[in-house]
């Protein structure tokens, strides 16, 4: 309508929830901490990168007011995840949300033959571990709630494989295997469990297993390999899949791990490409 204001109020679809976001400095965290707080959920930033994490927040906040913080926590540290969780009780009143999201990709190395076990360790210490701590802490907390949402940030390599190196590959196929198991558990108590698994993303991360590759090649790589023609994965994308398990909107979804790869996983185009080469 001439005249009319372009500008429509978004619905809030976290109003009065609590969620706490481990890696939420940077990348896929950061991004779905703007966005839970644009759907008015009092957020708690946990991550390793404090002066980044604290400047995230200021930022946050001074976006409409939103209430969101930072608190120092290595997820590997149970005393740190402890914490980050009676923090967000302790400031918000409750946690609604744990988005387990924290993750290193470690050696970008390929060959079984250099396995290096102090690598795995790392690996599966911050991207294992502290999925478990981050479960096992919201889980106390919100069991007697009868009520929650657990997600875990695992990976497009739990469905398709030989894009990573195998550590990393198997960190993420573990962390699947840790919510479906959790969701039987949990699931008792109304609490919901699911994972979510991006496909490339030009983040930090996924940027320096490439060499430090720029966003823009990186992002035309990625759109060079992918299924869907057209729109070019960003991390808000994930932030809208983690809004949706996280909001009531999913409330009877539990056990999922939700792909966000443009059909990638469902694909093996390579007899159709080597048909090609053998057709007349
Ligand atoms: P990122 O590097 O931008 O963010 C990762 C965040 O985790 C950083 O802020 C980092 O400081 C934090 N972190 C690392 N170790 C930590 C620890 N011990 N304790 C607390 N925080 C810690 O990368 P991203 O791509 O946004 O990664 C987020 C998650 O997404 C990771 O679990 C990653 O494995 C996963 N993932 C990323 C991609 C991708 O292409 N970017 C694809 C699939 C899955």
């Amino acid at each position: 309508m001439k005249g009319a204001s372009l500008l429509v109020p978004i619905a809030k679809r976290l109003e009065g929830k609590v969620a706490l976001i481990t890696g939420g400095g940077s990348g896929i965290g950061e991004s779905t901490a703007r966005l839970f707080a644009r759907h008015g959920a009092k957020v708690m930033i946990a991550d390793v990168q404090d002066q980044l994490g604290q400047s995230i927040c200021e930022d946050i906040k001074s976006d409409q007011n939103h209430t969101v913080s930072y608190i120092h926590c290595d997820v590997t540290s149970e005393a740190d995840v402890k914490n980050a969780v009676d923090s967000a009780v302790k400031n918000y009143g409750k946690l609604d949300v744990m988005f387990s999201n924290a993750g290193i990709l470690g050696s970008s190395d390929p060959r079984i033959s250099t396995f290096d076990y102090d690598n795995f360790k790392r690996v599966f210490d911050v991207n294992v571990y502290g999925s478990f701590l981050a479960a096992k802490h919201a889980a106390r907390v919100m069991t007697p709630a009868r009520r929650g949402s657990i997600l875990f940030t695992a990976s497009a390599v739990s469905v398709s494989y030989g894009m990573a190196c195998h550590v990393y590959t198997a960190s993420k196929n573990a962390i699947v295997g840790l919510a479906k198991n959790l969701g039987v558990e949990l699931g008792q108590y109304g609490i919901r469990i699911n994972c979510i698994s991006p496909f490339g993303v030009a983040t930090p991360l996924a940027r320096e297993g490439l060499q430090g590759l720029d966003v823009e090649k990186f992002e035309e790589m990625i759109s060079a390999s992918a299924n869907l023609i057209g729109p070019v994965l960003k991390a808000d994308d994930i932030a809208e899949a983690a809004l949706y398990l996280a909001s009531d909107e999913s409330k009877y979804v539990s056990g999922m791990n939700l792909v966000v790869d443009g059909g990638y996983s469902t694909t093996n185009v390579s007899l159709k490409m080597t048909m090609k080469r053998f057709l007349p």
